[in-house]
C-alpha cells in the first residue's frame, strides 16, 4: 500500500486513522456481526453512532444549545434552494456574491423571492472579498446569505459582517472544522462533508431554534421542510448512514488532536509553507489578495497555460493528485484541508522550487 499526496478540492483526503479503524470495523462493527453500512438505522447501535457524532460535533465547537443539528443529504447545492424555502419568510434575502457557490445560491434563491445582491467582487473575478464594514443590508431582510471559503477562487473572510438582528447564513463547506468557529454569530451554517469533514453524501446543518419556530411561507414537502428533519433527529428518512459514522470518527479524530484550536494553527502553519513561497518565486503568482487568501484552497499560477500544463505532468513523477486549477480561474489549485499533512505540503514546495529552477 502506498498512499499519495492528494490535493483534490473535494472529495478530498480523510486521516489515515480513520480510514484504519473504518477498515478494522469494516465486517464487524463493535461486536454487532455487520458493517455500519448494513446496519438499521433504527437500531440501537446506529442510533448510539449518530447520538455520539452530534455530541462531539457540539463539544468540538462549542454549539450552544438553541441551535440544532442536522446530518441530511443533497450536498450544499440542495441547500441553495432549502435556505430560502424554508426561511425566507416575508421573501426577501440579501446575499454577499464572492464565486461561483454564491451565484448559483442566488440563482436558485431568486425562484422565491425577491434577491439583493448587496455585495460582490465579481469584478474583479472574485480575487477579494468585498469590505464587510461597508456592507449595508435590508432591515426587512429575512436573512443575509454568505459563503465562507470559495473553495474555487481560494478566498476566505477574515472577518464576518455584522448584520445586527438579521440572521446570517453561512456555506461553510471548504472551511468547516478547520478553525474554531463562533456559532453564536450565525442564524445557519452548513457544510458538505466531502471537503474537510468525511465522504460525499453528508450536509451538516446548525440552524438557531428561533429560525425553527417559525412557519415557511409555503408548504414544503416533507424531505425540504429542516423542522421536520429537526423534530426528528435527522432520522425522518434513512440518513446517510455509514457517512455519518465516518464524519463521527473524524470528529473524535479532532477530539484527539487537540480541537478546532489546534487544527488552525496546523493548518496556518501549513500554509505559510506555500504563501511564503509563492511570494518569494518569480515563476508563480497567487491569484487571491493577500488579506483574503484561503488557508485551504491555495490557487495559484505560472507564466502560461503551457506551462500549467506541464507543472502538472511533472507533478505525475511524486504522485502529487488533482493540482489542475478550476476552468473559471485556470491555473493551479493545491487543497490543503486538515487531512494533508505538513509534509505533503513540504514536498509540493520542493518540486514547486525544482521546476521553477528548470524554467529560469
Ligand atoms: C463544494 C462546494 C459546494 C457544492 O457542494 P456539493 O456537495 O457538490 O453540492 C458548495 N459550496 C462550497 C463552498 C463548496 O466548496
Amino acid at each position: 500500500m502506498s498512499r499519495i499526496y492528494n490535493f483534490s478540492a473535494g472529495p478530498a483526503m480523510l486521516p489515515e486513522e480513520v480510514l484504519k479503524q473504518a477498515a478494522a470495523e469494516m465486517l464487524d462493527y463493535n461486536n454487532s456481526g455487520m458493517s455500519v453500512m448494513e446496519m438499521s438505522h433504527r437500531s440501537k447501535y446506529y442510533q448510539a453512532i449518530i447520538d455520539e457524532a452530534e455530541a462531539d460535533l457540539r463539544k468540538l465547537i462549542g454549539i450552544p444549545e438553541n441551535y440544532k443539528v442536522l446530518f441530511l443529504q443533497g450536498g450544499a447545492t440542495l441547500q441553495f434552494a432549502l435556505i430560502p424555502l424554508n426561511f425566507m419568510f416575508k421573501g426577501k434575502a440579501d446575499y454577499i456574491n464572492t464565486g461561483v457557490w454564491t451565484k448559483k445560491a442566488i440563482k436558485d434563491a431568486k425562484l422565491y423571492g425577491e434577491v439583493n445582491v448587496v455585495a460582490s467582487s465579481e469584478d474583479r473575478n472574485f480575487k477579494y472579498i468585498p469590505d464587510v464594514k461597508k456592507m449595508k443590508f435590508d432591515k426587512d431582510a429575512d436573512y443575509v446569505y454568505m459563503c465562507d471559503n470559495n473553495t474555487i477562487f481560494g478566498s476566505k473572510y477574515k472577518e464576518y459582517p455584522d448584520t445586527g438582528d438579521i440572521p446570517l447564513v453561512c456555506d461553510m463547506s471548504s472551511c468547516f472544522l478547520s478553525e474554531p468557529i463562533d456559532v453564536k454569530k450565525f442564524g445557519v451554517i452548513y457544510a458538505g462533508a466531502q471537503k474537510n469533514v468525511g465522504p460525499a453524501g453528508v450536509t451538516i446543518l446548525i440552524i438557531r431554534d428561533d429560525l425553527l419556530a417559525k412557519p415557511a411561507r409555503t408548504p414544503l414537502p416533507a424531505y425540504f421542510d429542516y423542522r421536520i428533519h429537526a423534530e426528528n433527529g435527522s432520522m425522518y428518512n434513512t440518513p446517510p448512514t455509514y457517512g455519518i459514522y465516518i464524519c463521527g470518527l473524524v470528529f473524535k479524530w479532532l477530539l484527539k488532536n487537540g480541537g478546532l484550536e489546534a487544527r488552525k494553527k496546523a493548518n496556518e502553519e501549513k500554509a505559510k509553507v506555500l504563501y511564503d513561497y509563492l511570494d518569494s518565486s518569480k515563476l508563480f503568482t497567487p491569484y487571491v489578495d493577500k488579506e483574503y487568501r484561503s488557508l485551504m484552497n491555495v490557487t495559484f499560477r505560472t507564466p502560461s497555460d503551457e506551462m500549467d500544463a506541464e507543472f502538472l505532468e511533472g507533478a505525475k513523477k511524486y504522485r502529487f493528485t488533482n493540482l489542475k486549477g478550476h476552468r473559471l480561474t485556470g491555473g493551479l489549485r493545491a487543497s490543503i484541508y486538515n487531512a494533508m499533512p505538513i509534509e505533503g505540503v513540504r514536498a509540493l514546495v520542493a518540486y514547486m522550487k525544482e521546476f521553477e529552477e528548470a524554467h529560469k
